[in-house]
């Protein structure tokens, strides 16, 4: 068998990401756009294609698309229609299903990914808008296929990269930076397993140094990130071989096996399906109006980058912190309003405090829990009083993460002050009470205190922690050290 050298080959990717948005209604008509429900109880006769029903479009999903297009910084088409592409298949009762054709609603754009590789931008070709089609189920039935229509009609906008994506690496950081930016601005939710975000992914190789592109298959049925990146690995090393053994490369649509990593053939492109495209005329062309888009674009939220430029910039948290922190956009939220309350009184040591709490104890417990960030039980206005009480000096931060937090999280409407008070471990600053806690462990300990006088500095670390372990943490540190040099130094 011949030795194939991969290293001479170069991987092309384009993806095209279908996401559901989160409109009540469907794009063209009032049905709920909601998923799941009883099969075929979202349907008024413009779901159904009956005769003489007309359309109306859905002034929300255009708000949505264009808001996916400024966060991607695309440029805005104002004059848009809406075209008919035609083709007969079960789930799409009207015998067309309604899209952007020539003019996409969003033009251009990128987003910004990160890689072990680095950083880089992946460029949008176009972000549409188009109805859903309903959903056939082959299982279901044994001699019939079954037709559910609830989906048929719920806008989707559909984002296709330029073919600039080299590797499952990269597809893989682009998808979850794009279901990122879906989820902050709220207008797709972004679950693949539940089909609310689909992506097909174009791959096609190439000799390093050839500026063409190669001909290229097209994979369907991938339903979660990680497998889109299995799919391209697999795929690419498939590809290679055809063409390292002098074998031709068909235009195809295949399908990912997920339990075997592996794809197959779907069906082959012959030649380009005529889908007969044409102005729908039943839907008059829209404008989008400088007053529309200024409104749209002041409704924007902060992005994660922003977010992330902020946190490294102005509150001087790591980059690891930024990113883990704006990584969704509740925990950002979260963030924003326990900073909020800590105040910036102590600059960049309380916005550390505040992510270190975040990462560390709140992370923990949800991860523990499996629970959402919608479902984190203590306020932030509790959160901050602990991390007050921990700034204050009176507690520890490993009795506050350890002992207070965990009732916390039980009792969220209890105040950190009460739950330290009634567990007694207020730490203490009583100056007779720790002078006794340090008379206690140089008592215990002559042998130690001997050498220490004899120039054995160090060991002032040992008599601290034998304090703090009699006082049970409770002993205020600083005070500590005070009275053990008082006593040793006399
Ligand atoms: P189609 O009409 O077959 O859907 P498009 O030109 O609209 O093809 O492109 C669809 C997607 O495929 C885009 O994301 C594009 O970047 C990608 N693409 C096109 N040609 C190639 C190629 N030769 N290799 C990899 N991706 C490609
Ligand atoms: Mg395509």
């Amino acid at each position: 068998m011949m030795e194939i050298n991969y290293d001479a080959y170069e991987t092309v990717v384009g993806l095209e990401v279908h996401a559901q948005l989160l409109t009540r209604t469907k794009l063209f008509c009032g049905d709920s756009a909601a998923f799941g429900g009883e099969p075929n109880t979202h349907v008024s006769p413009v779901t159904l294609g009956l005769p003489g029903a007309l359309p109306r479009l859905n002034r929300t999903a255009v708000e949505y698309a264009i808001k996916m297009g400024l966060a991607c910084k695309s440029t805005i088409e104002r004059n848009n229609y809406f075209a008919r592409k035609n083709y007969f298949y079960p789930d799409l009762p009207k015998g067309y299903q309604i899209s952007q054709h020539t003019t996409p609603i969003c033009i251009g754009g990128r987003v910004t990914i990160r890689t072990t590789a680095g950083e880089r931008d992946i460029e949008l070709n176009r972000i549409h808008l188009e109805e859903d089609a309903g959903k056939s189920s082959h299982d279901i039935d044994p001699d019939y296929t079954c037709v559910d229509l609830n989906r048929a009609g719920v806008p989707l906008i559909e984002i296709v990269t330029e073919p600039v994506i080299s590797n499952g690496d990269e597809a893989y950081a682009y998808l979850t930076e794009l279901r990122k930016m879906l989820r902050y601005l709220e207008i797709c939710d972004g679950n693949m397993e539940e089909g609310s975000m689909r992506c097909d992914a174009n791959v096609s190789v190439r000799l390093k140094g050839d500026t063409r592109l190669g001909t290229k298959v097209e994979v369907k049925n991938l339903n979660s990130i990680r497998n889109v990146r299995r799919a391209i690995e697999f795929e690419s090393r498939r590809l290679i071989e055809l063409l390292a053994t002098g074998q031709s490369i068909q235009q195809q649509t295949r399908s990912f096996n997920a339990g075997d990593g592996t794809t197959f053939t779907l069906r082959s492109k012959e030649e380009a399906n005529d889908y007969r495209y044409f102005a729908d005329p039943d839907l008059p062309p829209f404008e989008v109006t400088d007053e529309f888009l200024a409104r749209i674009g002041a409704s924007l939220p902060p992005m994660p980058e922003e977010l992330v430029q902020k946190y490294t910039r102005e509150l001087q948290l790591s980059e690891y912190d930024a990113r883990v922190i704006a990584d969704e956009k509740e925990s950002a939220g979260y963030f924003e309003r326990l900073i909020g309350l800590t105040g910036a009184a102590g600059g960049a040591k309380s916005y550390k405090a505040a992510a270190n709490w975040l990462l560390g104890p709140v992370r923990s417990s949800l991860n523990e829990k499996d629970l959402d960030w919608k479902d984190f039980p203590v306020p932030p206005e509790s959160l901050a009083a602990l991390i007050r009480l921990v700034e204050e000096g009176a507690l520890s931060f490993s009795i506050a993460a350890e002992r207070i937090f965990p009732v916390l999280l039980q009792e969220p409407a209890r105040a950190p002050l009460e739950i330290a008070t009634a567990l007694n471990l207020l730490q203490s600053s009583d100056t007779g009470e720790i002078a006794a806690w340090v008379e206690q462990a140089l008592a215990g300990m002559p042998d130690k205190v001997s050498e220490y006088k004899k120039g054995k500095k160090g060991l002032i670390g040992l008599f601290v922690g034998e304090v703090k372990k009699l006082s049970k943490g409770k002993a205020d540190p600083k005070l500590t050290n005070k009275l053990l040099l008082e006593k040793l130094e006399n």
